[in-house]
């Protein structure tokens, strides 16, 4: 057996899985792109990607400690920010609602719409005041 015997189907699986690589890629790309899209479609008009973000503001947003024994309420955690009463392994978990505010550069129409986000933040370091 020969060298290229071995390198040809060798380079054969490497280019298709190469290709099933960039299609994946530009799959998740075209998806992000269509999302956005259907995000910032105008619901009037329904030209897309016409709504432009204008405001975005947090209108709702949850506390909770992960890990920590003794789950202290949110009102515990916002009068203890200094880091006494925290478990080092505590996980901050921050749940936050968003209003998003677009404004359709077609029409001018402006709508909104809400959007959870979930972060955790470690407790062990509370950022400076
Ligand atoms: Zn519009």
């Amino acid at each position: 057996m020969g060298w290229s015997e071995v390198l040809f189907p060798s380079l054969v699986v490497c280019g298709f899985l190469g290709t099933i690589l960039l299609v994946g890629i530009g799959a998740s790309y075209l998806w992000l792109v269509w999302l956005n899209k259907q995000t910032t479609t105008c619901p009037k008009c329904g030209k897309k990607g016409a709504g432009r973000l204008v405001e975005s503001k947090v209108i709702d947003a949850k506390t909770h400690l992960e890990g920590a024994a003794g789950l202290p309420s949110d009102e515990e955690w916002r009068t203890h920010t200094s880091g006494l009463h925290q478990d080092a392994k505590a996980v901050r978990i921050i749940e936050e609602t968003y209003e998003d505010h677009f404004e359709c550069q077609h029409c001018g129409y402006r709508w909104t719409r809400e959007a959870q986000w979930t972060r955790s933040a470690p407790t062990k370091k509370p950022s400076p005041r």
